[in-house]
């Protein structure tokens, strides 16, 4: 079968460009994921629908859809068209939503073999995936942040040690070198390393860790941004540096130590002896694992102690080491309390359009509209100059770009007004992440140590959704179980925007209320920063419920 791939170009398959964008983004989703043939996007298990029958009734919907329906989408499966208004969403998903009880991987993992529900991660089943660069950017932006906090702005002259260069893990190094820094990473597979080493992830392969560490110090010492990798495991690398006294400047990491079984590899093997003792004897293989990983979290936590500015980058390290019965696992700080929580605090987030003429052009001409709205916006400067050379083209010509309350509206009357008169030579779609402000509860990542301990309350991304549906976005989703199976709730949202008023004045709307909503959820935690922006923000919060 032929490989799926979005449809470019002005002609229409759908009744109008509300669906055919949202189509346009099925297929651009399905076009880069991991395993096409299972409908599988990314994180191992996050589909965009349940199975190859469900998908054909969900584009034979789309094709048929009216102005005034919407189609209603189970858990991956076209399963009704409801009689709606034009300002209603095209489009209503619902996916991997269990009742608390049954939030357990056994219960949930039964019910999807069943056939009952399907794993949507976040952007997979919303159909807003748009390949590897949005997790480049999510991660220069926690390096980024890291470095004003911690070294004065950039990583010049600074080397981070990490693990894992898999389908998230690539965008390490390239983050750490936008951001000025050398990056020294570790992974089993050295055949990995090789192929990364091919697409530009990473510029070298060191022959063992003595050499990776004095390539790296070298680099950093002549405030040159490298990649060095090195063919070995994380807990090994962590030990060596630590007894060496090689202190790296940050340390984490994104090897898959959510899965003991299936993800992280024992100190002792390389991926292919791995993957033998993982079919042979698993219960041996989980015993190992959990072995590396105390090993791994107890050297991680020496170089916290050592100097090293440690924390963990969303894979669960630590829980997964709690698990196992590691006491002080926590100590190690989480990436959004320590460093994204001020720009979820004021509606900042990974907001990203998708250019649905699949002209390159296209991209072009955006780019250099926000550089022109917002001129005095350095971070959005730097991430515009450095993500040309880092985030290679996949699928439809996209650009995430993190905007903040405020700004998304702008951008997106912006874009309207660029599809209207013609500069741009297709309509674009605008969507987002989930892990953002006001559109996730994830007690262990985004909602982690919320100042007034509000971390697992989920009201907040279905708040998101309703009000989405409310200002008329095209498509709205509602997710859990997104990453850990029980961890989270969220909400995705897209606007295709045709130039016309109506698109406009959608726009206007949401681009307005889910940074807002993300604002207030931060604001009634008591997060200081939203506190400082609201008098300016112009949101009309309701004041004086504490
Ligand atoms: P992946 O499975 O594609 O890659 C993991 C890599 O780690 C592999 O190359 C593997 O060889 C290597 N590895 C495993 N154990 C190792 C060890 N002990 N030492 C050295 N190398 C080892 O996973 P991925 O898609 O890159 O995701 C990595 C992790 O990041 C996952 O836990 C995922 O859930 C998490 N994640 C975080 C975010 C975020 O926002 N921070 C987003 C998505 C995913």
């Amino acid at each position: 079968m032929n490989r799926i791939v979005s449809a470019t170009g002005s002609q229409l398959r759908c009744k109008g460009w509300r669906q055919e964008g949202i189509l346009r983004m099925l297929e651009n989703t399905l076009a880069n994921a991991e395993r096409q043939e299972d409908l599988v996007i990314y994180g191992g298990i996050g589909k965009a629908a349940r199975d190859w029958p469900s998908l054909h009734g969900i584009v034979d919907e789309l094709k048929q859809l009216e102005e005034h329906e919407s189609l209603i989408v189970q858990s991956g499966r076209a399963i009704a068209v409801m009689r709606t208004t034009v300002a209603a969403p095209m489009v209503l998903i619902a996916n991997a939503n269990v009742v608390p009880r049954a939030a357990t991987p056994e219960q949930f993992f039964e019910l999807s073999d069943a056939g009952l529900t399907m794993h949507g991660q976040y952007t997979a089943g919303s159909w807003a995936y748009i390949g590897g660069q949005g997790i480049v950017q999510g991660t220069f932006e926690t390096f980024a942040a890291a470095a004003e906090r911690h070294f004065g702005g950039d990583l010049t002259g600074r080397i981070v040690f990490t693990a894992g260069i898999g389908g998230m893990g690539q965008a390490q190094g390239r983050a750490v070198r936008m951001n000025g820094g050398v990056a020294l990473i570790a992974d089993v597979d050295a055949d990995r390393i090789r192929d990364r080493i091919d697409t530009g992830a990473v510029d070298e392969l060191a022959a063992s860790i003595p050499a990776a560490w004095e390539r790296a110090a070298k680099a950093a010492a002549m405030h040159t941004p490298l990649v060095v990798a090195v063919a070995a495991n994380a807990a090994d690398v962590a030990e060596w540096l630590l007894a060496e006294g090689r202190i790296p400047d940050l340390a984490t990491d994104q090897t898959s130590a959510h899965d003991l079984l299936r993800g992280y590899v024992p100190s002792g093997h390389d991926a292919a002896s791995a993957a033998v003792l993982r079919d042979t004897d698993p219960e041996r293989y989980r015993e190992l694992s959990a072995l590396t990983l105390t090993r791994h979290v107890d050297a991680l936590l020496g170089l916290a102690k050592a100097g090293s500015v440690v924390f963990e980058y969303g894979n669960d390290l630590r829980m997964a080491a709690q698990r196992i019965g590691h006491t002080h696992a926590m100590d190690i700080p989480g990436f959004v309390p320590e460093f994204i929580r001020p720009s979820f605090a004021v509606g900042r987030g990974p907001f990203r359009w998708v250019c649905l003429s699949g002209e390159l052009a296209d991209r072009d001409v955006l780019d250099t509209a926000a550089r022109a709205l917002f001129p005095t916006d350095q971070k959005l400067a730097t991430w515009l100059e450095k993500a040309g050379g880092e985030t290679p083209v996949e699928g439809l010509p996209a650009r995430i770009c993190w905007l903040g309350h405020g700004q998304r509206a702008l951008m997106a009357a912006r874009i309207n007004e660029l599809v209207a008169s013609g500069e741009l030579a297709g309509p674009v779609a605008i969507t987002r992440d989930h892990l953002d402000s006001g559109s996730c509860a994830y007690p262990t990542r985004e909602t982690e140590l919320m100042p007034d301990g509000s971390d697992a309350i989920a009201d907040w991304p279905y708040l998101n959704a309703m009000l989405n549906v409310a200002g008329g976005a095209d498509l709205v989703a509602v997710h859990q179980n997104a990453g850990v199976i029980g961890g989270s709730a969220s909400a995705g949202m897209t606007v295709v925007l045709d130039g016309s008023e109506l698109s406009a004045q959608r726009a206007a709307i949401c681009f307005e209320n889910d940074p807002a909503i993300g604002v207030i959820r931060h604001l009634t935690a008591g997060v200081p920063e939203s506190a400082a922006y609201l008098p300016t923000s112009g949101i009309n919060a309701v004041v004086g419920w504490q």
